[in-house]
């Protein structure tokens, strides 16, 4: 297939169907806006989970949509009130914009701006187009040893550096990952990078602990089909020579995972939830209580995430690269969903 007109865009219509739709160039809405050519887009799990099933949890797909969120690209035009950037530069797209005004936003939460217009998160169209428009400020330069395809995966990494920043990771320290799916993995990667000399990556596929050994993970367990979660936190202990982890993350959205990472804390330590799977789940409150955990939620990404999963890229603490798995054209991008 070849694309013809100004900004072809691959537009989920309805579950299971999608095609590409000949969109108009989008407008500048403020002085600091910027239009970017994008250049390099990840398909994330919430694209082809749309796909398949329309909605995500009360994000429901009511009329067509563009999909994609993970983008990097090249500045094409900037506003007249423009002053960080310039034509020609190359930047990762930070693709979900917030108020700025209320409570959230101004105390520094703005991913939790109950206003914010995220790409590809209904109604909002997402970045698998030519041309997409942010404000400056939402746009993060990429230097020159870190290329388009990096800066595409600075989305992911980012959802990991706020997860790593929410548990508040201290140098030395043991921390566990479970689901080593992309997040999974860049999750035990910030972690090394944030200090952590111990970083265990749980998952029920071999070859994905493999790549996460690869990646940044020192030990990896496959948890045994039909331990409980204290089973499996005995046997993690032991892997460990007999010291629990103080930090936990969730990447899975697994109830067995879940369990299991509050079974294998020390007495004190710091669950993250990251991943997300049934919305409801049994959670083993006693274990929790005694030992004095603290159990955070974490939704995608805030002040200082992205630029801080720019550095870690462009200073080689985190190499992204070992995710790529498939390199697919923009016009073959249904194969990616399906
Ligand atoms: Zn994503
Ligand atoms: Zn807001």
């Amino acid at each position: 297939m070849t694309l013809t007109g100004e900004n072809p865009s691959f537009v989920l219509q309805k579950v299971n169907k999608v095609s590409f739709e000949e969109r108009p160039i989008p407008e500048f809405s403020s002085p600091k806006d910027v239009r970017i050519e994008i250049k390099q887009t990840g398909i994330c799990g919430s694209d082809v989970h749309y796909y398949t099933h329309g909605a995500i949890g009360s994000f429901i797909v009511k009329s067509p949509m563009v999909l994609g969120h993970e983008s990097a690209g090249v500045v094409a035009e900037v506003g007249s009130g423009v002053t960080s950037l310039k034509v020609g530069d190359r930047v990762a797209l930070e693709p979900g914009i917030p108020c700025r005004y209320c409570a959230h936003c101004k105390a520094g939460y703005y991913n939790l701006c109950a206003d914010m217009k995220f790409a590809a998160t209904p109604p909002y169209d997402g970045t698998l187009c030519r041309y997409y428009v942010l404000p400056e400020d939402f746009c993060v330069k990429l230097p020159d040893t870190v290329s388009l395809e990096e800066g595409a995966l600075v989305e992911p990494l980012s959802v990991a550096v706020h997860v790593s920043r929410l548990a508040k990771i201290t140098p030395g320290s043991s921390v566990i990952v479970f689901g080593a799916g992309p997040v999974g993995l860049l999750c035990c990667a910030v972690a090394k990078a944030f200090g952590a000399t111990t970083v265990t990556a749980v998952d029920l596929v071999q070859n994905r602990l493999d790549l996460a050994k690869e990646v940044a993970a020192t030990h990896s367990f496959v948890p045994t089909q039909g331990d409980s979660a204290a089973e499996s936190a005995a046997k993690i202990k032991e892997l460990l020579g007999g010291k629990a982890p103080q930090f936990a993350i969730d990447a899975s959205g697994a109830a067995a995972s879940v369990n299991t990472a509050i079974h294998a804390l020390a007495q004190g330590g710091i669950y993250v939830q990251a991943g997300m799977g049934a919305p409801e789940i049994t959670f083993p409150i006693t274990e929790f209580t005694i030992k004095e955990l603290t159990a955070h939620g974490s939704f995608r990404y805030g002040p200082g995430d992205y630029q801080l999963a720019v550095e870690l890229v462009a200073s080689g603490m985190v190499d992204v690269k070992k995710l790529i798995t498939h390199r697919v054209k923009f016009e073959d991008a249904e194969q990616c969903v399906q």
